[in-house]
């Protein structure tokens, strides 16, 4: 595996768009400490994880000591924030440290969040804490291991230096791994210079790392190439429905063209199931809520299709045309998986017709709704009623009536409870317990974080002594908000 001067970081994203890059380097991390470490993501990025606890490997997770020949930059990006469109984002505290080539060919950015002001941070500190990164990573941890495409934590690191929030905070580093960090604010950056020509080396760029089947279709790669956004977007918000996950912050610059989750700034987990759940401080109108996502994610894609027209037809109206026909898809294919990811929380086979599977899910809502019934705790419960015991369920709901009528109709159609318990995690991140354990690593224990993220990396596998982790908060947590760029 790979250490010290065997370490190579690419440059392509700074080759093939300078005009999106600003070279940066990283702000010294006077004390840099390691915090936490995916050795399993380490492991598949072939780097050396004892390397990367030493002095030199802490150098690289901070950006303060990079491998000769790398190009550090920041990247720029525009984005629609709560519906209102800003032209130049971009890395306000972060750097696109290089890419690692994988074996088959394949690049992963090695990108670092919290390392210093740069050109794009207007009045930021460029700074972040300890608590916010280190929920970044577990969250991340817990949705790859959850099967959800995602931007991935690698390590964060402890700088040394104080971050002023409403109190003084102590600083870190997140070094995050992705696909690429390519964004649909990106091409909407792209796409306001005026230059329809970085606007094609973008998207020929983006089609070659996440859609290489786009740049086949020789008529009209670049429809393909939105039609594709759209169809790993709809499924991964899909997913994201599944498990009760709530993005909090679904701005067009927290999109991926890759299709993986990014920006776990005021994420949380949904508990009691209810589509107007929202956490985050900021969005008073709930455009972010649980049951808002799949319509965001629609409305942000037609971002997208906007800034992409020049390229999908000499003809305006031609390319509206197609646009409009690649974005709806959409409905469609979220629909399709939705009710598939629906099917398999249910135990039910594949197979089973639409008009038998759609009516039945959509009765089991407005029970778990009115009996504020904990997501996860239920899909977890149901695999007892499939096989034969149904008061796990039962315990849950105070209005029994139409959840019996509901449990036999269900039961007819064979549910299969081992398939279940493949597909409900027992453990998600709850709310309560990701705040307890950044708070005690906030105040210096990083014991909870470490027992959290161990936890949440066998989701599925339900273990003794460890009901307090399958728990919903108790009512004394209260509601629970969150809070971005922190
Ligand atoms: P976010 O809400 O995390 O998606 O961030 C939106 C924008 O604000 C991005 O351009 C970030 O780089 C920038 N930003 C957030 N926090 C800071 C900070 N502390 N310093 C500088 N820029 C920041
Ligand atoms: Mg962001
Ligand atoms: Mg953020």
């Amino acid at each position: 595996s790979l250490s010290g001067s065997t370490v190579r970081l690419g440059h392509r994203f700074a080759d093939e768009l300078p005009d999106l890059a600003v070279p940066w380097q990283a702000a010294e991390a006077p004390e840099p400490r390691l915090l936490a470490l995916d050795e399993e993501l380490a492991t598949e990025l072939d780097l050396d994880a004892d390397w990367l606890r030493s002095p030199d490997g802490l150098g690289l997770l901070t950006g303060t000591r990079v491998p000769e020949g790398a190009r550090t930059v920041a990247q720029a990006y525009s984005g629609h924030q709560f519906g209102g469109f800003s032209p130049r984002l971009g890395d306000g505290r972060a750097l696109l440290l290089g890419e690692l080539a994988m074996p088959d060919g394949s690049l992963r950015d090695l990108h670092l969040k919290g390392s210093g002001r740069t050109p794009f941070a207007r009045g930021g500190d460029g700074l972040a804490a300890v608590g916010p990164m280190l929920r970044e990573h577990v969250v991340a941890t817990a949705m790859h291991a959850l099967g959800i495409p995602t931007t991935r934590s690698l390590a964060v690191v402890a700088t040394g230096r104080k971050v002023q929030r409403e109190t003084v905070l102590p600083g870190a580093v997140l070094a995050r791994v992705a696909s690429s960090h390519l964004r649909v604010g990106t091409v909407q950056y792209a796409r306001a210079t005026g230059d329809t020509e970085l606007l094609r080396r973008l998207v020929d760029h983006a089609i070659d790392r996440h859609h290489p089947a786009a740049a086949r279709d020789a008529e009209a790669p670049y429809v393909a190439f939105l039609a594709a956004v759209v169809d790993v977007q709809a499924r991964l918000v899909a997913q994201w429905m599944a498990v009760g996950f709530v993005h909090g912050v679904m701005n067009t610059d927290n999109m991926t063209l890759s299709g993986e989750t990014i920006d776990y700034g005021p994420c949380a987990f949904m508990e009691a199931f209810d589509p107007t759940t929202v956490f985050s401080s900021i969005d008073e109108g709930g455009r972010y809520a649980y049951g808002n996502q799949p319509v965001v994610a629609e409305w942000n894609l037609a971002r997208l299709a906007e800034a992409l027209l020049p390229l999908l037809d000499e003809s305006e109206d031609r390319a509206i045309e197609v646009a409009t026909e690649a974005l709806g898809a959409f409905r469609t294919t979220y629909s399709a998986a939705f009710t598939d990811q629906m099917r398999r929380k249910t135990g039910l086979p594949e197979g089973l017709a639409d008009d038998v599977l759609v009516p039945l899910v959509d009765e089991l809502f407005p029970i778990l709704r009115s009996g504020h019934v904990d997501w996860t705790t239920f899909f977890r419960a149901l695999s007892s009623a499939a096989r034969g015991d149904a008061e796990p369920v039962r315990g849950l709901v105070l209005d029994l009536r139409p959840l019996d009528d509901w449990l036999e109709r269900w039961r007819a159609l064979g549910p299969d409870a081992d398939a279940m318990d493949r597909v409900n995690p027992v453990y998600v991140p709850r709310n309560h317990l990701v705040e307890e354990a950044l708070d005690a690593a906030t105040a210096g224990d990083l014991g909870p974080v470490e027992r959290l993220v161990d936890v949440l990396r066998s989701p599925y596998d339900e273990r003794p002594g460890l009901a307090a982790y399958a728990a919903p908060a108790p009512p004394d947590f209260g509601a629970y908000t969150t809070y971005c760029g922190t």
